[in-house]
């Protein structure tokens, strides 16, 4: 039998390599960035077009390559970094494992050009799937310049598992990001699609970050800074009252390396115990500077992920250097601290009461008109069924009012057309079209439950969740049918964010004015609110977007629906009343009324039980 083991061809190799090295445009981004610092670069450029997709080209003003180099650095294992094992160990550079230029060069088009100061003429050379097209001479500054066109345009289902616009920009600026902050004694610029995103001149790391960050960056740091044998920290870590809703601001660098480490992250969040508001987190830019051989960054290809030796003396050390730097801050002028106080209550009674509330009803409706028998048996059965399945019945709001004690005694007297006293119960502060029957007996329990008698028994509900569904299915409405009712501020508010939010949040423009918002943003990175929907309050606006931009770092919206429907879960979050919080009884029934209005009555919109009843015969079996 004939031999069946045989090498794989190079470009074959090259490219399942490429598969671990580059998995969208933003790792390509990642390794031409930290190359051109590697070749001693004081300035770099990183232009991009549709997101990577179409071209990544990094520009930069360092050593430059020689011919035999500029072939060669296209080869797997080609390296300049390293000549044997041991030097893994005392690694200054970023690179190192020769993998990079092979891998992207194995599924793009790529057109190298450099030259070495000594130099007459540089070289350019194009390559495409391996497969060199063309060299020659040429005339180029000294430098290098890595164009990388048609990202995998040979493998078209990695091409086609690409995320959209908004998320790969994104991944694309967080990689600018994270290099940029490591290297402010570079001069970093940044273009997509021909205009400016970022320019970062040459300057020190606090003025790096407030240059990437913009905005009240500055006043929100504090310096930390420690010495001791095993580590060296410099740095910056956020006033708690600073604290941010999303971790878009949280870097940790090694030996000018960024990395994530969730333990390190731990021993941070340890030096705030008891002065971050619940799930806020701190921003902190921290530089940890260690000797070479006390870590192994071998473990992980994409280089974010280290090793330390001795890890738990590089917590304690961490989480003792913030913590003395908070500390410091404490006992400054509490000046500092002027905050707006209506931003700790979650939800703004004063301010919401401000909203005008339309009332819709249907005059025509009758809910008696259903005249089946309401058999406790047939009641219960109904409602379990629509209870247990989770889905939308629509039918299920017209048996609910057959559910009320109340209303059942008044069913003789109440005319068809009757409805209109229950306007004035929902001329309230939380809801503004609930057009369904009342509760009009309720009882708060726990803060965190609202109790109400129905016939045959009682139903539960979820206070925060009911709120959710219901704010969520009104911001939806707004969203899709584009009529959100906006109220006008009279000074408008200045919002700060960074490019990569005000992208975001220009991207979202549309649902976000659909939703009532009336917004323009500004060249100097703010966001100029001059109108809110009417069940926002002004002190909510920035909580509200910076959660929004949270949710969407971590998730993806793929369709405008999908884009909708997070806007309006995440809003709903963040405006939803909290469990803790004491309702009138005004609230409550609108929030019981409110849910019950609704098309999916049954979970909120993260899927979790609104609401339960208990019945009677349940009761009863306890006595
Ligand atoms: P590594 O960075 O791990 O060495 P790469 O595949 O990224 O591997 O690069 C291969 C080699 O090409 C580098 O070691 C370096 O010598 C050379 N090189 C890559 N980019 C540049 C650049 N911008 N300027 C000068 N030399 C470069
Ligand atoms: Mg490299």
């Amino acid at each position: 039998m004939p031999s069946i083991i045989q090498l794989l061809p190079d470009h074959v190799a090259n490219q399942i390599a490429a598969g671990e090295v580059v998995q969208r445009p933003a790792s390509v981004v990642k390794e031409l960035l930290e190359n051109a610092v590697d070749a001693g670069a004081t300035d770099i450029k990183l232009i991009v077009k549709d997101a990577g997709k179409t071209l990544v080209q990094v520009i930069d003003n360092g050593q430059g390559m020689n011919v035999t180099d500029a072939r060669m650095c296209f080869e797997r294992h080609a390296t300049s970094k390293i000549r044997q094992a041991e030097d893994l160990f005392a690694l200054s550079t970023k690179g190192f494992r020769g993998e990079a230029l092979a891998s992207i060069a194995a599924i793009a088009h790529v057109e190298l050009k450099t030259k070495q100061d000594a130099d007459e003429l540089g070289h350019h050379i194009v390559i495409e799937g391996s497969r060199y097209v063309s060299q020659e001479v040429a005339v180029l500054p000294t430098g290098t310049s890595f164009a990388i066109k048609n990202l995998f345009f040979n493998i078209p289902a990695r091409r086609n598992f690409l995320k959209s616009e908004i998320v790969e920009q994104r991944h694309i600026i967080d990689e600018f990001q994270r290099v940029a902050l490591a290297h402010p004694q570079i001069h970093f610029s940044m273009y997509h699609n021909g205009s400016d995103v970022y320019n970062l001149p040459i300057s020190n790391i606090r003025q790096r970050i407030v240059n990437i960050f913009a905005g009240k960056t500055n006043e929100k740091l504090v310096p930390v800074e420690e010495e001791t044998e095993i580590v060296k920290i410099s740095g910056f870590a956020s006033k708690p009252e600073f604290a941010k809703k999303n971790r878009s601001e949280q870097f940790f660098f090694v030996n000018d390396r960024f990395i994530r480490s969730g333990y390190l992250h731990h021993a941070i969040m340890s030096a705030y115990d008891g002065l971050l508001k619940d799930g806020s987190q701190p921003s902190y830019f921290l530089y940890l500077t260690v000797p070479p051989s006390s870590i192994d960054i071998n473990i992980h290809p994409t280089k974010t992920e280290i090793k330390f030796d001795d890890e738990k003396a590089l917590y304690a050390i961490l989480r003792a250097a913030v913590k003395h730097s908070l500390g410091q801050f404490n006992v400054a002028p509490v000046l500092d601290f002027d905050r707006d106080p209506s931003l700790d209550t979650p939800y703004d009674y004063r301010n919401a009461s401000a909203a005008t509330p339309t009332v819709e009803f249907n005059g025509d409706y009758n809910p008696f008109a259903d005249t089946r028998p309401n058999t406790p048996s047939r009641e219960s059965s109904s409602f379990s069924v629509n209870h247990s399945t989770g889905r939308h019945f629509p039918k299920a709001t017209g048996n609910w009012d057959s559910l009320y004690i109340g209303l059942e005694n008044e069913k003789d007297s109440i005319p068809t057309t009757g409805f209109e006293f229950e306007a004035d119960v929902i001329t309230s502060s939380l809801f503004d079209d609930v057009h369904e029957k009342t509760v009009t007996k309720t009882y708060q329990l726990n803060r965190k439950y609202i109790v109400s008698p129905i016939k045959n028994g009682m139903v539960i509900v979820h206070q925060h969740r009911a709120h959710q569904r219901i704010l969520y299915e009104n911001f939806l409405k707004s969203i899709t049918i584009k009529k959100g009712l906006s109220q006008q501020l009279l000074f408008p508010l200045h919002l700060y964010f960074g490019a990569e939010e005000l992208q975001a949040i220009d991207e979202m423009k549309d649902s976000l004015t659909n939703v009532g918002f009336v917004f323009d943003l500004n060249e100097a990175e703010s966001v100029i609110v001059s109108g809110v929907p009417v069940n926002v309050s002004e002190s909510e606006v920035s909580l509200v977007l910076e959660q929004l931009l949270s949710d969407l770092h971590s998730d993806i919206p793929l369709t405008s629906f999908s884009q909708s429907d997070q806007i309006a879960k995440s809003m709903a979050q963040s405006l939803a009343v909290k469990t803790g919080v004491t309702l009138n009884e005004q609230d409550q029934e609108n929030i019981v009324n409110g849910l019950f209005a609704c098309k999916e009555q049954n979970v909120c919109p993260f899927q979790k039980t609104t609401f339960t009843t208990i019945r009677v015969e349940d009761i009863d079996k306890k006595f």
